[in-house]
């Protein structure tokens, strides 16, 4: 739809604007009130380039979009009844709880085999663990290839389906080759559109599951679900969206907690919402209350870092991971508000 600063196009200018939208394939139609008229694009207006040129038109005002630039994840397009399943639960028919140490100890196994049996036993349904880590300090420990045998030997041992993240294509060929079942994409990566796209390649044939933080430098949702249709766009449209806070605002919280977009972003999107309450508010006391409020908000899922010990662990646990009571507490309420929020 276009709609120039004054209250109609001049002749001249019909005739440019119909120029432009012509050689992509489309049509002007005049919508004529009593006021101003406006111009509808009849055709495919998802042409970015199209797009542009009319909005660099010292005359038009802009441009709204009525057809979705996202066109497998979109809520309307022929994907809305896709299902993503791992580990035989399908996200949407049961809340899907990721839990486990958010920093792999390649020098104390045992911590995360513990903490795996623990996350298994607390009821989640996949074990997280990371094994390369994007650290804000260089000097911070980054991660390990040998924990990647650490995690896969703690799927073996729970029978648990594993999540981890991955930030260049060599972590995605290691991860997918170690059977990995669910890649995690993390907030810097988000938009780092070659990584998208090598993600989406590497898992086009297979089952595959993405689980795609949302950045702290995203602002509008369309953005965050375009994140996802890079992914998609390959052939594999298994991605689950995780919210996990945003540029931090309020002190006290590390991130600005950003659950509340949950029924935003179904609106828009099939995709699950699977959100992280352990970064957005990186505290363990406020974990809880945030895990809930995302599972009243329509969240499908959550994400939390969990450790049999935090005071031991490495990266995040010490401040943010949960201990397996509170674990298990916090799974069992968000399972209960999850059911009544179907009543
Ligand atoms: C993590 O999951 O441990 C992590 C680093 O997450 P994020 O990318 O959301 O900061
Ligand atoms: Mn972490």
């Amino acid at each position: 739809m276009i709609l120039p600063k004054a209250t109609r196009l001049t002749p001249e200018q019909l005739t440019e604007v119909t120029g432009v939208v012509t050689e992509f394939g489309c049509k002007i139609q005049q919508i004529v009130g009593a006021v101003r008229t406006i111009y509808a694009i009849v055709g495919d207006e998802r042409e970015e380039l199209m797009i542009n040129r009319l909005e660099g038109l010292d005359y038009i005002d802009r441009i709204d979009r009525i057809q979705s630039p996202f066109k497998l994840m979109d809520k309307r397009s022929d994907l809305a009844s896709h299902r993503i399943t791992i580990g035989g639960v399908t996200l949407g028919e049961e809340l899907f709880v990721i839990a486990g140490a958010c920093t792999i100890d390649p020098k104390n196994p045992n911590y995360f085999y513990e903490t795996a049996a623990a996350v298994k036993e607390s009821g989640a349904n996949a074990l997280r663990g990371g094994v390369w880590k994007p650290r804000t300090n260089p000097y911070s420990f980054q991660g390990d290839v040998k924990s990647l045998d650490i995690l896969m030997e703690a799927s073996r041992r729970t029978g648990l389906p594993v999540d981890t993240e991955v930030m260049e294509e060599a972590h995605i060929t290691l991860a997918l080759d170690a059977g990995v079942h669910t890649l995690q994409i993390g907030a810097r990566n988000a938009l780092n559109y070659s990584l998208l796209r090598a993600v989406g390649k590497a898992i086009a044939e297979r089952d595959t599951v993405v689980l795609l933080k949302r950045s702290i430098h995203m602002g509008p949702l369309s953005e965050f679900i375009s994140a996802a249709e890079y992914i998609a766009a390959f052939g594999n449209p298994n991605v689950m969206l995780c919210p996990r806070g945003t540029t931090p605002t309020l002190d006290g919280y590390r991130n600005h907690p950003d659950e509340s977009i949950t029924p935003l972003l179904k609106e828009k999107t099939w995709a699950p919402v699977v959100v992280d309450p352990s970064h957005s508010v990186g505290k363990a006391t406020y974990v809880p209350a945030a895990a809930l409020a995302a599972v009243a908000y329509g969240a499908d899922g959550l994400c939390i870092e969990a450790h049999v010990e935090p005071t031991k662990g490495i990266g995040d646990d010490p401040k943010q991971a949960l201990t397996p009571e509170v674990l298990r507490k916090t799974i069992a309420q968000a399972r209960q508000l999850w059911s009544i929020r179907r009543e």
